[in-house]
Order: structure tokens, then C-alpha cells, then sequence
């Protein structure tokens, strides 16, 4: 969601200095220059377009009234085209007036047709809110918008569905409340003329594959009831944006990508932190016997946080307003801190012109830290992404983003920060220490010229389509028709629930058996959610699905929730439920694992000679044994402790390589190097797979051998962390030797000598990281890359 127009106040102190100027003199300051490259992004004229013919007066005049004097090109032409009765997703940059795309079809439709109505949906119930207030700004007669969620007070919600002609909620109060009530919902139903999916790029892996069967549930109600309403979808930048909505809504899409709203000049650098001495002191991470770990992970480069800070203070010692992008909130304390420190240093009192931003404030604390910056009171501020939601803050002169905030699409709505009225701004992406953004600061392509990347979704995951198909035949019962509408797989899901007595067969279709409705979490999956409760309150922070609970709810995990920092005392696997204390301590904690895997059927292969490349179902046994605690401020590991948790079992996809010893042995790999090459290579192969499918290394595990019983050859597995696979092994087959090219790239690159965070190591190992052998890896990868059709 974002305003449609763009109006905003300029004032505050005068211009700094010129971008390439400032630049300059930031890389000057310490020995060898940290900037990799420098890219211009030139600003771009907008190009308007006259109002479409169709729109009423009423509606022009309204939108006039809000500061929009006429729609962008981009706006003009997805209007029309769902006005039309095309299904359509807009997908453009930051603040390039996505609403007005739905907005003016959507009301024009419901000023013409005093019966039509309107769903909206956003990921979030503030969104909603937010998008409630700039229709009802408009004032028009009849519309009557309104929120449905979770939090509408029953006294009100039957008015709204009698009564509102435009309503906005999420997906999961159409899947709990909506869908389940549609007897009730009918008359709005029936006149459905649009749906409207915000934000749909947020729609990805298990959670966007529930969405999508959601999305069919309520085509086939509207259909019971004889409407057939036009999608209207809004995305942020994403590759592909076509196919993606398609597989969502399971509509044809057309999308509308051209951009046709005005931006300013950026200077963009990205920043690589050096790397330090091998023995030097503070910096480095703890002597091996501390951590029970081998002694070849000593190289490491200077912390992100450290050089964020110190860049934040030289651009407020110039005068420049800085916004510094932090991932976490402890994070973003850090480098205020860090930077308030050496500005007092410098000039005593100057750092109280730094401030940190967390999440959670007050609207009117938002608006007074907006009027801060504004005047220049306030001249750097260090946040995390909590900033996105609700402040408005537009005119900063410089944005530094630490480390890479997982895609390109949030990449580009950070730096799209920098930039007041027209000017030229500055923005700089510190490397952190991990492969992805040391390949990234080395491949500018990778983030100037590749299209963003596509959003990754399986609606056909049997995990998530047979409980959707079971919520679909309790609200009416299961037809062959419905069987295509809920596509690939239906059948044998609904096959599977026959089986498992939740349906039964009769002559006019599958009947729901139980009389209560199955439950079925949206964002949840991989077993019942376990339940986040502060022990001295007994208050309910949220849940976190089963798959996760073991790595983030273990005793002493260290479990952030909206910025705020808590500590679990106790993981309660019988009760479902961990019990957490807020404490803001200044460790991380880490969990690791041990993992087996093992073949259940392949589905597609690639037979290339020495190498083989597959993708298929697997059963992945797992178990979370210790966890080790690191400096937030060093990533210096404290201790490792064990853990005393039950073994899982997890069925998904993978995608796997082979490749023969004889190959690997030309190759000049060593068979007693051969578990190191594999292994470095598995570790950089998940750190790289971020850069072809909307996932992070989070939602993908991987294990590798010398010699695996079902493959019966060194063997490299990725496999999605989600039961029945989210689409991104799928992803990372389809597009393997781009895939692997980078991951080759990012290691050979890498300046270390032994293998290190940003390369061949990575933070979940359950095997301490050992044993890695770095120039092996690459030899692995040249094999395989030189046996793989492109
Ligand atoms: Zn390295
Ligand atoms: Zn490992």
C-alpha cells in the first residue's frame, strides 16, 4: 500500500554536498578503498496521461481534491485494462502511486453500478487501515469502505456486510471468516465486481501457496453466486510478475511493468568492510578450544554494524541527513550508539543529533521524530525496517543500507528513501560477511541490470492443497469441476482425504464428514504453531510455526517479536507453547543441527555425463542439538551450548547433484578432500540461492557426502525447510547453471585464503563448519558447470 500521491514539505537545512563529492571523501578515509563499484542511476521525468475517458467526473474531481491532478502512464494503463475486465498486476517502484491503478477502476465501477462492491486485501491489517483512510478521504457517496478484520467489534461487522460497498481485509479473515460465513457474506458476494490483492509479492513460498487456494476458494463461491469479479493485483518490482500472479489468482495476468513516475538522481556504492590481519586482536572471534571448533575461521572482515556507524558519523559531521538501514533492532541501537560516540569524540554534543529508531512508537512520537528530521534538529537516524510502516519520511540526502536486506525489490525501496524534491542523493550498501553480499558487492550486474527476482510459490504442495481442499468442501462439497479450478494435484489430495476418512464420496460430489471445520493456519505449517507467551504477563506474543519452534524457541533463544527482544526460559513441546521473558542481551543465538536425507522418488533429471542433477522428494530427518551464542556487535562467538531436543522428520523437495569420483579426482580433488569440497560448495549453493528465488537461506537446508546410500556417488542435496517443498528447490533446478555460475563466482572471488563467512562458511551448520576445503569447492563446481547444458 502507498499513497497515490506524492505531495510532501520540503524545508529543513539547505543541500549538502554534492553526492560524488560526499562519496569521495568517505573513501578516503581508511586504508584501500571499501567501494566496489559506483553506479548512477539517472533520474527520470514522469510521464503523465490524461484521465481515461471512463472515469466520472465525481471521481476526477475527488482525486484533484487529494493533490492528483492526473494519473502516470503505468497508473492510466492498468486502470483501464482492469476497467476493461483484464485481470492485471501492476508491479513498479517505490512511491510510483500503485493505488490510483486499482483505486479508479474499483470506485469508478462503484459509482456507476450503485449495487457493485469491492474486496480488498493486504497483508497486514495495518496496511488495510492505512489504504481505509485514503478511500475514505475521498468522500464518495455510497461507498461506504470499511475495515473487516480481527479486530472489528461484532457490533459492526454485520452493518459492514450489509452495508459496505468497499471492504478491506487480509487473507486470513477471508480464510477464518469470510469463506467459512459465506451465507452471510452472499449479497456481497453476488456483486463483486473487483478484487483488489495489495502488496501481492508478500503472498511467497507455503504462506503464498495457502493464499492462492484461498484466492480459488473465493472464485468459487463468487461463482456459486454468479459473479465473476476482475483481480486487480499490486506488486512491488519482481521478476516476472505475470506468472506469478497467475499461479496465485490461477488467472490468466496480464501485468503492467513501466514505470512512468518521476524519481530523482541516486549515487549508489557498494561498500565491502576489509578484511582484518589474521591475529588481530579484538576483532577476532574466540580461540578454537572455546568453541569446540577447528581453527581455520579466523579471517574475518570488519563488522558491518562498525563500519554503518562510522560512515553514519561522517556524513552528519558534513551536515548530511542519513538514514541508516539496520536489520535488527538491537542492531540499529548499535550503530547509533557507535556513531553518537565518535561525533562527541569529535565535537562533544554533536551526537545528540543521532537518534535510533524502533518499532512500536506511538503515531505522534512518529510524527515528532518526522519534524526532527525535517528541520534538521535530527540529522541521522538508525532503523530497522519497522520504519517502512508509517513514517513518512521523504528528502534524506544520503540512505545506508547494512547489509543486504534479502531481495532487490526491499534493496530498491531503501535506497528509494534517498532523494528530496529532484535532488541527487547518495546510497551505499555495506557488505555484511556472508556469500550473498561479498558475490553482490562484486556483481553490480546482479543488482543493476537483473530484473528483480520472482516471486516462488507451489500451489500444488500436497501439504498445503489437501487442508485447503478440506476448508473448500466443509463451505460446499467438492465437485470434478472444482477439481481443475484447484489444480494439479486435486485429485489425488482429494483421493488422499477419502482415504483418510475426512471426505466421502457421493453421486453429486466429496462431502466433509466431521462436524467440526479442519483448522488450518495460513503462515503456519510443518506441524501445530507453538504459542510465544511472556511468563510474568501470561500474554500471548504470537506463534511461530512448528518447523521453526526447535531453532528459534530453544531454551536461551534469543527471539526477537516486533523489534523487541526476548529470551525463552522453557520450549513446552507437549503444551505446544515456549515461555520468554523480555531481555535485550547483547548475543545472538544460533542453532545447529544434524541432518540425514534420504531419496523417496525423483521427479525430473538431468543426466550430464559425470554429473547428475535431480530434483525430487525426500525425507530429511533432523535434530537440533546445541546452539552458540555470538556478540551482536562482533559476531564474536561467546560458547556453544547443547540442547536437549526430540528428532524430526520432514518429507519435501530437493534438488541434488552428482558427480562421479573419477570426474572429481581429473578435477585434481583429493579423495580425503572430497567431504570439504562438497560441503564449502553446499554452504555457498544455499547462501547464493537468495539470488534466484524470494527466499533466504532460512527457508532451505542442505546436506552433503562423499558417498550417499541412494545416489551412491558424492552428492550435494538442497532441500526446502517447509513440508511438501515451497518452490524454491523447484526454482533452484530450473535455473541450476545460473545458479551455480554465481555460487562458483562468489567463492573463486573471494579475497580469503582458507574459506570464510562470505564465502564457504555458513552461520547454521550443524557441523561446525568443518570440513571445508575452499579450492575444492570450486573444483566441484567447475566439474558440474562444465557437464550441465546452460
Ligand atoms: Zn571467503
Ligand atoms: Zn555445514
Amino acid at each position: 500500500m502507498e499513497s497515490s500521491s506524492a505531495a510532501t514539505v520540503s524545508a529543513g537545512p539547505g543541500p549538502g554536498p554534492a553526492p560524488v563529492d560526499l562519496l569521495r571523501r568517505l573513501r578516503a578515509r581508511g586504508a584501500g578503498d571499501p567501494v566496489t563499484h559506483v553506479e548512477r542511476v539517472p533520474a527520470r521525468a514522469g510521464v503523465p496521461a490524461p484521465w481515461p475517458s471512463w472515469a466520472p467526473e465525481e471521481l476526477r474531481a475527488a482525486f484533484a481534491g487529494r493533490g492528483v491532478t492526473a494519473p502516470w502512464q503505468h497508473q492510466a494503463d492498468a486502470a483501464t485494462l482492469a476497467y476493461e475486465g483484464q485481470h492485471v498486476i501492476v508491479a513498479t517502484g517505490t512511491a510510483s502511486g500503485k493505488s490510483l491503478a486499482y483505486q479508479l477502476p474499483a470506485l469508478a465501477t462503484l459509482l456507476a453500478d450503485p449495487r457493485a462492491t469491492v474486496l480488498y486485501l493486504a497483508p497486514t491489517k495495518a496496511l488495510a487501515a492505512d489504504q481505509l483512510r485514503a478511500v475514505a478521504a475521498l468522500e464518495l457517496e455510497g461507498v461506504r469502505p470499511a475495515c473487516y478484520d480481527g479486530d472489528t467489534p461484532r457490533a459492526e461487522r454485520e452493518w459492514i456486510r450489509r452495508h459496505s460497498r468497499f471492504v478491506l481485509t487480509n487473507p486470513d479473515m477471508l480464510h477464518h471468516g469470510i469463506l467459512p460465513g459465506h451465507a452471510q457474506w452472499s449479497g456481497f458476494l453476488r456483486r463483486l465486481a473487483y478484487v483488489v490483492i495489495d502488496e501481492c509479492h508478500t503472498y511467497r513460498g507455503v504462506f503464498g501457496s495457502h493464499v492462492a487456494h484461498v484466492l480459488r476458494r473465493l472464485r468459487r463461491q463468487c461463482a456459486r453466486f454468479g459473479a465473476t469479479p476482475v483481480f486487480v493485483l499490486a506488486s512491488a518490482t519482481s521478476g516476472d510478475p505475470a506468472t506469478a500472479a497467475g499461479r496465485l489468482t490461477g488467472l490468466p495476468v496480464t501485468a503492467v511493468t513501466e514505470d512512468a513516475s518521476p524519481r530523482g538522481g541516486v549515487t549508489f556504492a557498494l561498500w565491502e568492510p576489509p578484511l582484518l590481519p589474521p591475529d588481530s586482536g579484538s576483532s577476532s572471534p574466540v580461540p578454537p578450544q572455546a568453541t569446540g571448533e577447528h581453527d581455520d575461521l579466523h579471517q574475518v572482515r570488519r563488522s558491518a554494524l562498525r563500519e554503518t556507524a562510522d560512515l553514519l558519523a561522517d556524513t552528519v559531521a558534513e551536515g548530511v541527513r542519513t538514514l541508516a538501514f539496520v536489520r535488527s533492532r538491537k542492531g540499529a541501537e548499535v550503530v547509533a550508539a557507535n556513531a553518537r560516540r565518535a561525533l562527541d569524540d569529535a565535537v562533544p554534543g554533536l551526537g545528540d543529533r543521532v537518534a535510533a529508531y524502533r518499532g512500536g512508537y506511538l503515531r505522534e512520537e512518529r510524527r515528532e521524530l518526522e519534524r526532527a528530521l525535517l528541520h534538521g534538529d535530527l540529522l541521522g537516524l538508525a532503523s530497522t525496517n519497522a520504519l517502512e510502516l508509517g513514517v513518512d519520511l521523504v528528502g534524506l540526502d544520503a540512505v545506508l543500507i547494512c547489509g543486504y536486506p534479502g531481495t532487490r525489490a526491499s534493496l530498491w525501496q531503501q535506497a528509494g528513501r534517498a532523494g528530496r524534491s529532484g535532488q541527487e542523493a547518495l546510497a551505499v550498501l555495506v557488505a555484511r560477511d556472508d556469500p550473498l553480499d561479498t558475490y553482490l558487492v562484486h556483481h553490480p550486474e546482479a543488482i543493476f541490470g537483473a530484473p528483480v527476482e520472482a516471486t516462488v510459490l507451489d500451489p500444488a504442495n500436497p501439504y498445503v492443497l489437501a487442508p485447503q481442499l478440506a476448508c473448500a468442501a466443509v463451505e460446499a462439497p467438492l465437485t470434478p469441476a472444482d477439481l481443475v479450478l484447484f489444480g494439479d494435484g486435486a485429485k489425488e489430495a482429494v483421493d488422499q482425504l477419502v482415504a483418510a476418512g475426512a471426505l466421502r464420496q457421493r453421486p453429486t460430489g466429496w462431502y466433509w464428514r466431521h462436524r467440526e471445520r479442519p483448522e488450518v493456519d495460513l503462515r503456519g505449517e510443518g506441524g501445530a504453531p507453538v504459542c510465544v507467551v511472556e511468563s510474568s504477563t501470561g500474554r500471548l506474543l504470537g506463534t511461530v510455526d512448528g518447523g521453526s519452534s526447535h531453532f528459534l524457541l530453544h531454551s536461551g533463544a534469543v527471539y526477537l517479536h516486533q523489534g523487541v527482544s526476548y529470551v525463552v526460559d522453557d520450549l513446552d513441546l507437549a503444551d505446544g507453547c515456549a515461555l520468554v521473558h523480555a531481555e535485550e542481551p547483547d548475543w545472538s543465538t544460533h542453532a545447529r543441527d544434524v541432518t540425514d536425507v534420504s531419496v523417496v522418488s525423483v521427479r525430473s533429471y538431468v543426466d550430464a555425463g559425470p554429473v547428475g542433477m535431480f530434483l525430487g522428494e525426500v525425507d530429511v530427518t533432523s535434530q537440533v542439538v546445541s546452539y552458540q551464542r555470538r556478540r551482536i556487535a562482533t559476531g564474536e562467538v561467546i560458547d556453544t551450548r547443547p540442547l536437549d531436543l526430540p528428532t524430526r522428520e520432514l518429507r519435501t523437495v530437493a534438488v541434488w547433484f552428482t558427480l562421479s569420483p573419477q570426474s572429481l579426482t581429473l578435477a585434481g580433488v583429493q579423495p580425503a578432500d572430497v567431504p570439504g569440497a562438497l560441503h564449502a560448495a553446499e554452504h555457498a549453493a544455499i547462501g547464493l540461492l537468495p539470488l534466484m528465488a524470494t527466499c533466504d537461506r532460512w527457508d532451505i537446508g542442505g546436506l552433503s557426502t562423499a558417498v550417499h546410500p541412494d545416489t551412491e556417488a558424492p552428492t550435494v542435496f538442497v532441500y526446502d525447510g517447509h513440508p511438501g517443498g515451497a518452490g524454491f528447490a523447484e526454482r533452484a533446478y530450473g535455473t541450476a547453471s545460473a545458479w551455480l555460475r554465481a555460487t562458483r563466482d562468489a567463492i573463486a572471488e573471494c579475497g580469503c585464503e582458507t574459506g570464510c563467512p562470505s564465502c564457504v562458511q555458513s552461520p547454521k551448520c550443524g557441523n561446525g563448519n568443518n570440513p571445508l576445503s575452499k579450492p575444492d569447492a570450486i573444483r566441484v563446481l567447475d566439474v558440474v558447470l562444465a557437464n550441465l547444458p546452460e
